[in-house]
């Protein structure tokens, strides 16, 4: 009954810790949830506002497949101001989230066959997009650092064959809050154009960031034209059940994307696009006291998390994402398994959270073991409170 492609459909198990977790909160348990990929903050309200005006206003009927123009012009000068290279309304394409980007642009760019390299640790849907349609993925890991985790370069440039074709870069990444140095981004602009390679580059966290500023594959020689960017509202405005994001790339291949549009969703939101425009030129203040919130939970959960014997965590500064390294804790329990390692953990202290196998299949050689503590949807009484039965659980 059901078609042979869906078999190879992957999808994101964080959503079931998602459910463990309500369950467990069910039964009248507090749950600290640090598992939440989501956002417990408000949408700026000048942002809200624009949206329900917009409404009020009769933007409720559908719009041209690309988006509304205004809003691709005004993206596409906020992305050449901040990635330093020039686009125009012509390169962007609205999508109703930054993931419909990753299907548009596999859809558009991967022959069945073709061979795409992916993050590993990294976002499930990659590895489940390629495969259901019909590519090969190819994992490149992660290394730890002194403070960040770095790209495997060499692992990388040792997976490329003559049938490697994308590459997908999550630059300021979910879920280890890594980020490229200048030096990975040359090595990498340097494969891509020695292997004739086009890049997805996942910038969904380019504008959570909490020191120092971004930077983009995009802006080096060659790059324009071989990288798409998948960018989304849901993060910097708060804004994840809204639904909106953009694909941004050369004309040829956002032409493609714009067809894929009037196929999947005709348009996406209408009035929708109204709060970006007002979350992109309007007042910044409420947008940028949202990074403060989010510094200062970032700053609470590292120092805890570093209190505790046995584990490990970088500050990262970009995302809200840490990947603390759990080995010497996990060892004190006596716990080997990531799953019984979790579930005890939710089940003694309330304190739920992803682990390394949400994020993909371990690597051949992976020694160290991590999990992931969002705390995008925790506020700190509440890390405090979690991370303080944490540590007293592994002391035993
Ligand atoms: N890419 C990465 C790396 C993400 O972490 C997410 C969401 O968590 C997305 C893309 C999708 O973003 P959106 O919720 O806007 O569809």
């Amino acid at each position: 009954m059901i078609a042979e492609r869906v078999s190879r459909l992957g999808t994101e198990t964080a959503f079931l810790v998602s459910a463990e977790a309500a369950a467990f909160a069910a039964q009248g348990n507090k749950v600290y949830p640090f598992h939440l990929g989501d956002m417990n903050l408000p949408t700026p309200s000048n942002v809200l506002e624009a949206g329900i005006k917009a409404m009020r206003d009769g933007h409720t009927n559908y719009c041209p497949n690309a988006g509304v123009a205004r809003l691709r012009e005004v993206l596409a000068d906020d992305i050449s101001a901040s990635r330093k290279v020039a686009y125009s309304m012509e390169n962007v394409a609205i999508q109703p989230g930054g993931k419909p980007t990753i299907s548009k642009f596999f859809l558009t760019m991967m022959n069945p066959g073709d061979e795409v390299l992916y993050p590993n640790p990294g976002y499930p849907i990659y590895e489940s997009q390629i495969e259901f349609h019909g590519g090969k993925a190819v994992p490149y890991g992660y290394i730890e650092s002194e403070d960040n985790f770095e790209i495997d370069t060499d692992m990388l440039a040792a997976q490329i064959t003559p049938r490697t074709k994308l590459l997908v870069l999550n630059d300021l990444q979910n879920p280890t809050g890594a980020e490229c140095s200048d030096q990975e981004l040359a090595r990498i602009a340097e494969l891509v154009l020695k292997h004739d390679l086009y890049v997805l580059c996942d910038e969904a966290y380019f504008d959570i960031r909490y020191a120092g500023k971004s930077k983009s594959l995009v802006a080096l020689p060659g790059m324009r034209e071989r990288c798409v960017i998948l960018h989304t509202f849901s993060k910097k405005f708060a804004m994840t059940g809204w639904r909106l994001g953009a694909t941004i790339g050369p004309k040829e291949i956002i032409d493609v994307i714009i067809k894929l549009n009037v196929n999947e969703e005709s348009c996406s939101n209408h009035f929708v696009q109204y709060a970006a425009i007002e979350g992109l030129t309007g007042d910044q203040t409420e947008t940028l006291q949202l990074l403060d919130t989010l510094k200062e939970r970032r700053d609470t959960t590292v120092d805890l998390l570093n209190s505790i014997e046995g584990i490990g965590c970088i500050r990262p500064n970009a995302t809200f994402y840490l990947w603390p390294n759990v080995t010497g804790a996990m060892q004190k329990t006596g716990l080997t398994d990531y799953n019984d390692f979790r579930q005890t953990v939710l089940k003694e202290t309330g304190v739920s959270f992803c682990t390394r196998l949400h994020f993909g299949r371990p690597l051949e050689g992976e020694q160290n073991y991590y999990i992931r503590m969002a705390y995008s949807g925790i506020d700190i009484p509440e890390i405090k409170e979690g991370l303080a039965k944490f540590k007293k659980f592994l002391a035993g």
